[in-house]
């Protein structure tokens, strides 16, 4: 199989899976406890959770291991904003684990304003701006859209918010951009970053929320006081030592260049297919989204997976909903958000995307030929 449907998950690291089993078997005291074996097993985890922060920019201190993005990103809407009253800010193009949240903050009578995007899948910078006032207790922006790979450039985006309003605290989902773009995290500026291992090469179940120094925010999960106090719960060590051993070959791997070389080459190929590419210029190299007209991407979707090719179409997350809000809200019709399939690379070779592309350009003649069994 060609597996090109890695914005929705990874196929684990040899070597994080390796890890995973050593710490369960070798390694699976509870690094809470206060032996030997249990110290040497938090000594671990602590080298984990340094070298994870040496790799994505942040201090040891700032990394609070949850158990996927998801928590991180409702952490932040639940306890990352207990103490603040006023309005939330939320861009048009989040993943439903942070637009549902707010939604949920919404239904409990809190003022949300949901930013527009542009047709290129950014957020319009000007009118998050408008929207931002002196009552914004938090603004919350994706790093990468995980349907079009497009980038917003969160760091002027911040530079202008703290102008703005220096009080507003600032949440970046970066589940699609952690590793995969050059920036590091404190870089950003930005208060909160949610993570999500399994999307580069280690298991699902295991993710972190960056929590910059000096913020004091409620814990979510409360009990044996671990995280800092702000997650209890021993501990995923195997997880853990899985994702550092996935940050470890990524790093080394840093594949990122091959990645917008593989996309540029889908991106001419489907082009001159007479295909849309949807997503901006400062696009990430592991995302393609394509929009062929007149075509089912269900259906596309499962005839390349008969001839061996997975890709996706919008959001494993979403899938299960009707529509998907963010492609609408770029200004796809519907009938083009039906014809959207996802593209997603992670160390794929640009061999094997380009003979998938193939595969995809002529299952779509074949379809339109109503060829089709
Ligand atoms: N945010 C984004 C942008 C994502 O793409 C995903 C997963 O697809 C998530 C959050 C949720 O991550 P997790 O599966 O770790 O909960």
């Amino acid at each position: 199989m060609i597996y090109l449907d890695n914005a929705a998950t990874t196929r684990v690291f040899d070597s994080a899976a390796i890890a995973t089993q050593k710490a369960m078997l070798e390694d699976f005291y509870n690094p809470n406890a206060t032996y030997k074996s249990a110290v040497k097993a938090n000594e671990k985890l602590e080298k984990s959770r340094k070298n994870i922060a040496d790799a994505v920019g942040a201090f040891p201190d700032e990394i609070i291991f949850t158990s996927c993005a998801t928590e991180s990103n409702n952490t932040v809407f639940d306890c990352g904003i207990k103490n603040q009253k006023g309005n939330i800010v939320i861009t048009a193009g989040e993943h439903s684990s942070v637009y549902e949240c707010a939604m949920r903050l919404k239904g409990r009578g809190r003022d949300v304003r949901i930013a527009p995007l542009t047709p290129s899948g950014i957020v319009n910078h000007e009118k998050l701006l408008s929207l931002v006032d002196d009552n914004t207790a938090l603004v919350s922006i994706i790093h990468v859209s995980n349907e079009t790979g497009a980038v917003n450039p969160i760091q002027q985006i911040v530079a202008s918010i703290r102008k703005k309003n220096a009080r507003t605290l600032i949440h970046c989902d970066g589940v699609q951009a952690v590793l995969k773009l050059e920036q590091r995290i404190s870089e950003l500026g930005v208060d909160y970053y949610s993570a999500s291992a399994h999307k580069i090469g280690a298991p699902k179940g295991i993710g972190f929320l960056y929590v910059r120094r000096g913020l004091n925010i409620a814990p979510y999960i409360i009990g044996g006081g671990q995280e800092h106090g702000l997650r209890s719960g021993t501990q995923n060590t195997p997880y853990i030592s899985a994702f550092e051993q996935a940050v470890n070959e990524f790093t080394i791997i840093r594949d990122r260049a091959n990645a917008t070389q593989i996309r540029n080459g889908l991106c001419d190929y489907f082009t001159s297919c007479g295909y849309n590419i949807v997503g901006s210029a400062e696009n990430s190299g592991y995302i393609t989204c394509v929009c062929i007209p007149g075509i089912k991407a269900e259906i596309l979707q499962n005839m390349v997976h008969d001839r061996g090719v997975i890709i996706g179409k919008g959001s494993a997350c979403s899938g299960a909903k009707r529509g998907n809000r963010v492609l609408a809200a770029i200004g796809l019709s519907q009938t083009e958000i039906e014809g959207c399939i996802r593209i997603s690379t992670f160390n794929n070779t640009r061999d094997e995307v380009m003979s998938a592309a193939h595969i995809i350009n002529e299952t779509v003649k074949k379809i339109r030929s109503g060829n089709v069994k």
